[in-house]
């Protein structure tokens, strides 16, 4: 048995050194299954910190929680101090339904805007109130950890509470180089996000928003590997394991820098920046991006344009989308700044 310490000591303290898997209740269904929430916990030999991820709270984000699976298997707990505990599916129901929110019919239904839930709302409200009494509550670090779902988002970054107090400010910003992604942003989390939770709280937290899902097997592999470096680097700078490294040089950009590029037309979008290599390219005014071409008449409807120089921080595959739909989005260059 591990001496552990941390705010986890207490509720895991049954753990003996190794890896648990268990299934937290929700609520029963109307199949008449139990609804569930599944819980990974990896418990090192040696003391130190609970680290606690959650992720697939959006129900088409497959490609972290696959990214974990493998990490947690490469690590030697014999070696390794505190513990690392992960929701490996935040929203079984989502992810059954291979979409983003949760199929119910009242309330809100994205669990990423309803912690720290409520044990007498929804189903999407019971869920976060599970993760929140039993993960959150209990952890040193956090981890929300995303990805693009079925739109075909390229991207590579990882966002912090610009919002937390000075000094977990600091914290989260110090995690968040640490999983060594060319783009660091400095947002607003304020609100109602399992990370604004725990930020509140006094613990530092990073959400990695990294790849997305069935962008074809060169994509996914390069993705694959930039979370897994990720989650190591994320683990060595917290000092669970592994030797902890200067992050690689970052670009830092906070909201006044940030700009979405958003059709104004449906249509089919046709990309022109579609590999993972075109994240963190320095983009120059006027540089055209896209276009979008109606389905039905052939017209091309509109052009994308870079507005201002800035690095291109998100991307996407061509394919359908609505109007709105996020295609595009710059780090203004004269607003960021180069980290490392
Ligand atoms: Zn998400």
């Amino acid at each position: 048995m591990s001496t552990i310490t941390g705010a986890a000591a207490a509720l895991w303290a049954e753990d003996p050194e190794g890896r648990t898997f268990r299934r937290l209740p929700v609520t029963t269904m109307l199949n008449g299954a139990e609804l569930t929430l599944p819980l990974h916990v990896l418990t090192g030999r040696l003391p130190g910190p609970t680290l606690g991820i959650v992720t697939n709270q959006h129900g088409d984000e497959f490609l972290p929680t696959m990214v974990i699976r493998h990490w947690l298997a490469s690590i030697d707990a014999a070696r390794m101090r505190g513990r690392v505990v992960v929701v490996s599916v935040a929203n079984p129901l989502a992810t059954a339904a291979c979409q983003r929110l949760t199929p119910e019919p009242h309330g809100r239904t994205d669990l990423h805007e309803a912690f720290p839930g409520n044990a007498r709302g929804n189903t999407t409200q019971m869920m976060a109130a599970v993760i929140t009494g039993q993960v959150l509550d209990h952890i040193d670090f956090h981890c929300d950890f995303h990805a693009g779902g079925t739109g075909g988002r390229l991207q590579g970054r990882v966002d912090y509470n610009g919002k937390a107090s000075p000094e977990v400010r600091q914290r989260c910003l110090a995690m968040a180089r640490a999983f060594g992604q060319p783009f660091v942003h400095e947002n607003d989390l304020t609100g109602t996000s399992a990370h604004y939770v725990t930020t509140r709280r006094n613990i530092p937290s990073c959400n990695p928003e990294i790849g997305g899902t069935y962008l074809g097997p060169h994509s996914t592999a390069i993705y694959f590997q930039q979370s897994l470096d990720g989650l190591s680097g994320l683990a060595a700078h917290l000092g669970l394991i592994g030797e902890a490294a200067e992050p690689p040089p970052q670009i830092h950009f906070d909201l006044a820098a940030r700009r979405e590029l958003r059709p104004r037309n449906s249509g089919y979008l046709e990309s022109l920046f579609e590999q993972p290599a075109d994240v963190g390219r320095l983009i120059t005014a006027g540089t055209l991006l896209g276009r979008v071409v109606d389905l039905y008449s052939y017209d091309v409807l509109e052009e994308i344009v870079a507005p201002f120089d800035g690095h291109l921080f998100f991307s996407r595959y061509s394919g359908t989308v609505s109007a709105g739909t996020q295609a595009f989005a710059l780090a203004e260059a004269a607003k960021s700044r180069q980290l490392g």
